[in-house]
Parts: structure tokens; sequence; C-alpha cells
């Protein structure tokens, strides 16, 4: 049986679902699920992701989670937190580039939260010399400081989409057209969470909330501003988002995201404004991951590396520094926001 089989089955029993609980089913459905049973990322899979492009991306986080640990007077004893590590890359260039920094990996407890399996037994394989743990939610990190980084983690989390109609709204569903899945609309409705959405929207235009971002976002905010840490928090969108977002991504090509549910990957945009809206500590300004890597010294990093390598790794090694800073490339697509608890120095490369 197909996952299409499977959706199917569901909407003729009980109706069109919304599009969250497709994008949710398609993605983590236990047996037939994209992130479930496929292992996505790389040259052979259906999309690259920053720290798998270089090392250096997760050095220089490596080393501006380590200052930011130090400007807080280095706790002896702090959760170091990944959400969805994939492959465990960026894990791994992290925890080599800060093993000189004294005092702090002794002092970390690695906790990665991941719902596939498939990708654990890869982060197992990737970082098992840290002893990492798998908690199910942040809920369960014991009272310490947390330091935190996320990198293309909530665009996988499912969005909500809803058509602005009058005063109201219709929210997006997926339903049946004959054997097909067709996209939709629910009957309209008053939608208290988007009421702000009323000002910079008109008849017709579709906006995405996305629910779940809470379950991670208030514990997390609420940890760093009690017990002290930071958080890194990268991926594309931007500040607000409008228009429908949705994305499916199979073999480095975007496909129709009811084409071939759970054989493709499905993301949207992250709106970092309701990510960060209410929490208890304070936020950088959203900033583009060019400058901020740039503000890190990612140049002199690929200086140095460039003069250890020869071609064809060096012209690799160019053009994968130009892929994660440039503007045309994931350069300004990409954005970066930074957690610190109240009244305490902001991360290195997102100072104000
Ligand atoms: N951070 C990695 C992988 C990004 S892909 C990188 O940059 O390469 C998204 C990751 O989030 C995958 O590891 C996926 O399995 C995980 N993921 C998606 N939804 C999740 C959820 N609800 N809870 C935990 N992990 C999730």
């Amino acid at each position: 049986m197909t996952l299409k089989d499977h959706l199917t089955a569901m909407i003729r029993a009980s109706g069109p679902m919304d599009v969250a609980e497709f994008m949710r089913l398609c993605l983590l459905h236990p047996t037939l699920g994209y992130y479930t049973t496929r292992t996505p990322f790389g040259v052979k899979g259906d999309f690259t992701t920053a720290p798998e492009i270089s090392q250096m991306f997760g050095e220089l986080i490596g080393l501006a989670l380590a200052q930011t640990w130090m400007d807080q007077g280095a706790p002896a004893r702090f959760s170091l937190v990944e959400l969805g590590p994939g492959n465990g890359t960026l894990m791994a260039d992290l925890m080599r580039a800060t093993r000189h920094v004294p005092g702090f990996h002794t002092a970390a407890e690695l906790y990665l939260l991941e719902a596939s399996e498939p990708l654990k037994v890869r982060q197992k394989a990737a970082l098992e010399a840290y002893n990492p743990q798998w908690p199910t939610s942040l809920d369960a990190l014991p009272d310490q400081p947390v330091f935190l980084i996320a990198n293309e983690f909530f665009d996988a989390l499912p969005v909500q989409q809803f058509l602005r109609d009058g005063c109201g709204w219709r929210v997006r569903q997926v339903g049946l057209d004959g054997q097909d899945l067709r996209f939709g609309y629910g009957p309209l409705g008053a939608q208290p969470a988007l009421a702000h959405r009323l000002e910079d929207t008109k008849d017709g235009d579709l906006v995405e909330l996305r629910p779940a971002a809470a379950q991670f976002m208030a514990p997390l905010a609420a940890r760093v501003e009690n017990d002290g840490g930071a958080a890194l928090i990268f991926d594309y969108g931007d500040w607000r988002s409008l228009g429908d977002t949705l994305q499916a991504l199979q073999n480095h090509a975007p496909v129709d995201p009811l084409q071939d549910p759970g054989l493709a990957d499905l993301t949207a945009h992250v709106d970092f404004e309701a990510l960060v809206h209410d929490l208890p500590c304070t936020h950088s300004r959203l900033t583009t991951q060019g400058v901020f890597l740039e503000r890190l010294g990612i140049t002199v990093r690929a200086q140095a590396l460039a003069q250890m390598l020869l071609d064809p790794a060096r012209k690799t090694h160019i053009a994968a520094h130009r892929r994660l800073t440039h503007p045309d490339e994931m350069g300004a697509l990409f954005k970066v926001i930074g957690l610190v608890p109240n009244g305490t120095q902001m991360l290195p490369g997102l100072e104000p």
C-alpha cells in the first residue's frame, strides 16, 4: 500500500483533511512517511543542507555557541541540543571545532530531538563518541542551561493554510477528484490566531500558521530565560510570510506536492515573526545566513582551508563557500535568529 492509497482511503472515510494533517502524514507516517522511511540528504538524496555543503557551517556555529557559553560564565553543566539533526553532520563539525575550548566538552550533555528512526541510526554513528541521548520532547531536559541549534527543522513542521475571504478565513484542504488528490477549501470561519493578518492581507490572499512550532519554542525560550543558554535557529523564510510556500522536492527538483505523497520532501517557509512572538527571552534581529557567516569570519576560514586543498577538492570548497553565503544562492533566502536570556550578551554575529 502506498501513502497515496492510505490518504485516499482516509479522505473517502472522513472527508478532506487540512494541509497540516496532509503534511504531517507525508513526512512522519510511521511506515509510509518521507522522514520515517528514507534518508533524504546528499547528492543521491532529494536535497542538500548547509552542513552537508561545507564543514565550515558547523564549525562557525560551534565557535559562536562556545563564545556565548563563556560570556555566560562557562556553566559547569549544560544541555547541548539539536532539533532534527539529519545525518549528525552539523553537530560533528561543531564538536570538532570546539574540542580545544577549555571545559566545553566536559560541561556539555548532548541531546538530539529526532522523529526518524533511520536518521537516529545515522546520528548514532556520527556522534557516538559524545554519548548522545534522544529525548522525546524539550520538556524532558534537565534543569540546566540549554544551548540549542536547529537547521532546516522548523520548515519541516506542518503548516495550516488559510485563504482570506472577507473578514474570515477558509482552511485549505486536500480532498479527492476521482482517483486524484486535489486542493480545496473548507467553510468560512473566524481565526483568532490570524487577527493580526487582517491588516496586511486582502481577499484571496493565502497565509500560513505552524501550530507545532510552539511545542518547541515555548519550552526552549522558558529554559533559556530561566536557566541561561542560547539558541541559533536557521531556516528559509522571512519575518512574515504571505502566500502558498508549500514546496515538494524530489531528486533536487520541485514537484507537485500532491503527486507522490511520502516520496518527496515537503517544506514551507518559516515565518520568523510567529516563531519568536511572545517569548519570555530576548531574540536577535532576523539576519541573513550570508551576513551572519561573514561576520563570524567564514572568508578567513575558507582561505585557510583552501590552502590545504588541491583541485578538484579546492574548487568544490570555493563553490561551497559561495553557495552558503552568496545572495543568489543560500546567503539571502536562508535566515538566522538568535535567542539569549534578557539582559545578556547577544550571540556573536547577531549583535544589534
Ligand atoms: N538539520 C539537518 C536536517 C534537516 S531535515 C541538516 O541541516 O542537514 C529535518 C530534520 O528534522 C530531519 O532530521 C527530520 O527527521 C527531523 N524532523 C522533522 N520533523 C520532526 C519532528 N516533528 N520531531 C523531530 N524531528 C523532526
